[in-house]
């Protein structure tokens, strides 16, 4: 099936990454330390690139953040990491970009959310405060509208005027409205004082699935700014995930969206990474990108009672993960290799001969006896112990023989 065919939007850059235009669609994430802690936040930081985010954004929300800023860039550097840092400014972002010229320089770019710049008459100069700063140090913006903290000033405005039409809308449509009339005015605005049109993406946040989906479909049609998407508040575990997945798997395959970021609560203790393996795990079974080899496993049933099968599926899909910074700098194209894990006879044959490479194995109470397919063909049977051992064996060699050498200094 043919792929979708992306909304054109203008290219912006961020720092080294570009957003938007003919770039891949980028997989982004943000921090959950206190910025001011420069050694937790660094970690994280270098965690979450490493894991494939391409650009990291972070919370700056007091002096101490702020400058907090330059450290983390630096120790970043030093230890080879290179990833755009996005500031997240709510209220004081105008006070803190003037404070902490370092900040304001070494930040890739700066979201403002126009429903938390300022209340009241302060709302519209702190904005263009903000995008002076932008302008300043030639930094691309994200307008990133959340329905958390929606204008009120704007959507009491709209309401109004919808109670006195003489055929009122839905409220739900015209909160869906006011979402897009903050992003796209606010762009406007930032344009108008100044900031070019390719230095602004837009990003209009709310938690639930139809919602998100309606919002962005006009946000598409309106405006050729990059889409970031995101399902804000996704939740926990299994329920945040098939919430982001559900929105913005529609969107994509509508073509629309430039950036994505999975807005994953963690567990007490949970490692950060999960959102951008999310992310980059829906681009890839989507088929708009390819990160990392892919394990084609069958789910297991009453003929794989033992805990074998679950057990080599895991080893082959973390043997993968681990191997392929090394294969990404010596080979090109491994992340578009299909391993086939399979539980027994009935379906593992016809998969592992779909796959580039896959095994299949005999079911529970059967000997353990697991032929190895590759390219269509069975190559090997596997027998005793070490069948794990020696079919991750097979899968390198593999990656050897069928994936061109990069010329590497
Ligand atoms: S391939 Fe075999 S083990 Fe796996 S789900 Fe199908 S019948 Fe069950």
């Amino acid at each position: 099936m043919a792929l979708p065919v992306r909304r054109r939007s203008v290219a912006v850059k961020v720092g080294k990454v570009t957003v938007g235009g003919d770039a891949p669609i980028v997989v982004q994430s943000m921090t959950n330390t206190d910025t001011a802690d420069v050694e937790a936040t660094v970690r994280q930081v270098r965690d979450l690139a490493r894991a494939g985010s391409e650009i990291v954004r972070v919370t700056v929300n007091s002096d101490e953040a702020a400058e907090a800023v330059p450290g983390i860039v630096e120790r970043l550097a030093a230890a080879g990491v290179d990833v755009p840092l996005v500031g997240d400014f709510h209220f004081n972002g105008h006070k803190l970009l003037k404070a902490h010229p370092g900040c304001a320089e070494l930040l890739a770019k700066y979201r403002i959310n126009p429903g938390n710049v300022g209340r009241g008459s302060k709302r519209d100069p702190q904005f263009a405060e903000m995008i002076e700063f932008a302008c300043r140090w030639d930094k691309p913006v994200r307008i990133g509208v959340n329905w958390g903290s929606l204008d009120q000033d704007l959507l009491t405005r709209m309401m109004d005027e919808n109670s006195r039409s003489p055929e009122p809308r839905d409220a739900l449509e015209v909160l869906r409205e006011a979402t897009v009339v903050s992003a796209l005015d606010s762009a406007e605005r930032a344009e108008a004082l100044g900031l070019p049109h390719d230095r602004i993406v837009i990003s209009a946040k709310v938690s639930g699935v139809q919602d998100l989906v309606a919002i962005y479909r006009v946000l598409a049609k309106r405006c050729d700014y990059p889409l970031h998407l995101g399902l804000t508040e996704a939740g926990m575990g299994s329920k945040g995930i098939v919430a982001s997945s559900a929105a913005l798997a529609i969107l994509l395959q509508e073509g629309i969206g430039d950036t994505i970021r999975i807005s994953l609560t963690p567990e007490p203790g949970g490692d950060r990474t999960r959102e951008v393996l999310v992310a980059q795990e829906l681009l890839q079974t989507m088929g708009l990108r390819a990160f990392t080899p892919m394990v084609i496993a069958c789910p297991g049933c009453g003929r794989t009672t033992s805990t074998y099968f679950q057990e080599l599926a895991q080893r082959i899909q973390g043997y993968l993960r681990e191997r392929m910074p090394e294969w990404r700098r010596l080979h090109t194209g491994v992340e578009e290799m299909n391993v086939a894990v399979m539980g027994c006879v009935v379906n593992g044959p016809g998969e592992s001969k779909h796959a580039n490479i896959g095994i299949s194995l005999p079911g529970t109470g059967e000997r353990p006896v697991a032929p190895v397919y590759e390219d269509g063909e069975k190559t090997v049977t596997l027998k005793g112990d070490n069948i794990a051992g020696e079919f991750q064996e097979l899968v390198e060699r593999y990656v050897a023989r069928h994936y061109a050498r990069r010329d590497t200094p």
